[in-house]
């Protein structure tokens, strides 16, 4: 982690760094994955689903979404990899 402070708010950078979606041998140094990218969403089940690989209960992890694009989520069935559109996730913390 690391805490940045912007004016009246902090700001915390998930900079955990990660090598399973891109390995460091193939010039990933700073650890960029999606699992860190502010982009990436949790995708769950429901029980509605008739398609057995989406029904499931709301609290079970089905996939992975990536939503770089606006009013687009692309699916993914692992957690860890990466693209062009990576940065970094952040929270914000308002300490006003
Ligand atoms: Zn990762």
């Amino acid at each position: 982690m690391l805490a940045l402070l912007n004016w009246s708010r902090l700001i915390v950078v998930n900079s955990d760094k990660c090598f399973d979606g891109w390995a460091s041998g193939d010039g990933n140094s700073e650890g960029r994955c999606c699992c860190n990218c502010k982009n990436q969403v949790k995708i769950v089940g429901h029980p509605w689903n008739k398609n057995s690989a989406y029904k499931s209960r709301i609290c079970d992890t089905i996939g992975w979404g990536c939503a770089a694009q606006p009013g687009t989520i692309v699916f993914f069935e692992k957690k860890h990899g990466m693209c062009e559109e990576h940065d970094w996730a952040v929270e914000s913390i308002n300490n006003e």
